[in-house]
């Protein structure tokens, strides 16, 4: 495990987080969306998409007086980090449970509005530049677009699960089961396997959910 400190924010890297980059670069290659030589560079940029994705997080909850730890890739934990999570007690209002949510999903929007123009400039003349950045906007918009699916652990799911407190939360896991088994089915069937992957682990944690009646503790 990899960890570090990035804006006074502790952060942690399991081993499975780099497994799951590579599985994003070689579910784009056999695709015959990225090149072999691009794949240590997606990994980076993926790295850095989610890691990014995770700060808008921390920022938003400091901003409510909580601080937190970035976690990539921990599967220790039902619900917790498969790709990343920004730990830390809170007790927010369902308004700050949305802002905090959608501030990760902001943040990759952000990289997309600023990168994406630069296809149109004169600058891209290095020819494996326009992949990049390429890549960097596709990666920061395919996550904020996965992030905001109703499917708890992700953004979308903790904002559907603070709008049906009170109002049968069970539908929140449920919904969030049949969305995943869906997009693990589409993704083996196009060949983004990534998403496979992903939404695979997310079938889990769903149904665990639903068996272990979390969501009655909502
Ligand atoms: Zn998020």
């Amino acid at each position: 495990m990899i960890r570090l400190k990035l804006f006074g924010f502790p952060i942690q890297i399991h081993k499975f987080f780099w497994l799951l980059c590579l599985t994003i670069g070689f579910s784009r290659f056999i695709s015959g969306d990225t090149e072999l030589i691009m794949i240590p560079v997606l990994v980076v940029i993926v790295f850095i998409t989610m890691l990014w994705h995770e700060l808008g997080h921390a920022f938003a909850r400091r901003k409510y007086g909580v601080d937190s730890k970035i976690v990539l890739g921990d599967l220790s934990t039902i619900g917790g980090a498969v790709s990343g999570f920004c730990a830390g007690e809170a007790n927010f209002t369902k308004r700050q449970v949305v802002k905090v949510a959608m501030t990760g999903p902001l943040y990759n929007l952000i990289i997309v509005a600023l990168v994406f123009p630069l296809k149109y400039t004169p600058l891209l003349e290095y020819p494996h530049a326009e992949p990049m950045w390429e890549l960097v906007w596709l990666s920061n918009l395919a996550w904020a677009i996965f992030n905001i699916a109703p499917v708890l652990p992700l953004d979308g799911g903790q904002i559907y699960r603070v709008a049906r407190i009170g109002r049968g939360p069970l539908i929140v896991p449920l919904v969030g089961l049949l969305l995943s088994i869906l997009i693990a089915i589409l993704g083996a069937i196009t060949g983004r396997y990534f998403a496979t992957v992903l939404f695979g682990i997310f079938i889990y944690q769903n149904w665990m959910i639903i068996r272990k009646k979390q969501y009655l503790t909502y």
